[in-house]
């Protein structure tokens, strides 16, 4: 009867530490994966024209804050999506663009497209955007991955984020036939990549409720977004001065179609920029409006919002539950030869 009563004791403290160390280990486990398989981030920066123009210190506090957030935000991407300035034969207002989105270099993997004001109206003017946003600054980074004609008006990048491969074109306002049909040849190139089209002028903003785009925009879904709506899952825009968004299902899949542009704000648009952050474990794509100029957040329905959509692949989510399911089967085995043994030491005592 006493050695009945010591097994017992003892199985059942044994039994006691191997769940509670499992249950540190699924913890552990856990841990590890939000450090660095949760989450990951692209910064969006809308219209800058004004800073150039005349609140340069607003837009370098930008992109300061983006390289001092790298590590912290799990920041892969910068898309800016055009007017860089206001004056496109205005080389002071190039310099402060300049020096602005320079403090990405050798930080964060980054793309630029022209604006209207960047010199689209009058293509004559393109040349200082391509001169001091060129081809050559960003053909020899690896993640660079081409442009149209080998003229940086057009160009697409590649970043990784979770276990997705990205492709991301920068667009120019108001593209031409020629330049859709490059970028639909780019994505048949790579169809396993997840697509996001960086543009300056596609969701028209001017009526919040009109879930409608610009003629461009239309012009840009027809020709580009639609055909590939199995790969384009998120489209990008400024120059309409509003937040807007729509959401169109195409053959089964979402694109999610966002205008962000804050230029008639004070001072050219206060330093707001847009935070995506893609939840690897929860499929979910969160949008935030951030100013890092006034350290504050825009947290109103269009500005502040989820983006419920599958974000992974169903293999991803195997391998993001396994921390999860090896500790559980573990504790399984061992709690079924944990009883087997009472069974025994039952038996043996009676
Ligand atoms: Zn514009």
């Amino acid at each position: 009867m006493k050695n009945n009563v010591t097994a017992r004791f003892l199985v059942l403290h044994l039994g006691s530490i191997v769940i509670i160390t499992s249950i540190f280990f699924i913890a552990d486990a856990q841990s590890n994966a939000i450090e660095s398989k949760e989450y990951f981030s692209i910064v969006v920066i809308p219209d800058t024209q004004y800073y150039s123009a005349n609140h340069s210190w607003i837009f370098e506090n930008q992109t300061k804050w983006i390289i001092e957030n790298i590590e912290s935000m799990n920041i892969v991407f910068v898309t800016h999506l055009g007017d860089l300035v206001d004056h496109p034969l205005r080389l002071e207002e190039w310099d402060n663009a300049n020096k602005s989105m320079s403090k990405l270099d050798d930080n964060v993997p980054f793309g630029v497209l022209p604006g209207n004001h960047d010199g689209v109206e009058n293509i004559n003017d393109l040349a200082n955007y391509n001169t001091y946003f060129g081809f050559d600054r960003f053909s020899n980074e690896s993640w660079y991955g081409g442009a149209y004609q080998n003229i940086n008006s057009n160009n697409y990048q590649f970043f990784s984020g979770g276990e997705d491969d990205f492709l991301i074109f920068h667009i120019q306002y108001n593209p031409s036939d020629d330049v859709l049909s490059w970028a639909s040849e780019v994505i048949d190139k790579y169809p396993r990549r997840r697509v996001i089209v960086s543009t300056h002028d596609f969701v028209h903003g001017y009526n919040y409720y009109s879930n409608s785009r610009s003629k461009i925009g239309d012009f840009m879904w027809d020709k580009l977004v639609k055909p590939h709506a199995d790969q384009i899952f998120l489209v990008l825009s400024g120059h309409y001065e509003n937040e807007d968004r729509i959401t169109s299902l195409e053959d089964g899949y979402f694109v999610h179609q966002l205008l962000s542009d804050y230029q008639s704000r004070p001072e050219g648009g206060n330093g707001w920029l847009r935070i995506i952050k893609f939840s690897t474990i929860d499929d979910e794509i969160s949008i935030k409006t951030y100013s890092p100029y006034l350290n504050q957040y825009e947290t109103d329905s269009n500005s502040q919002f989820i983006l419920d959509e599958k974000i992974t692949e169903s293999k991803f989510m195997l391998l993001s539950i396994l921390p999860v399911i090896i500790p559980l089967v573990v504790i399984l085995i061992v709690g079924y030869f944990f009883l087997r043994i009472i069974r025994k030491i039952k038996k043996a005592s009676v």
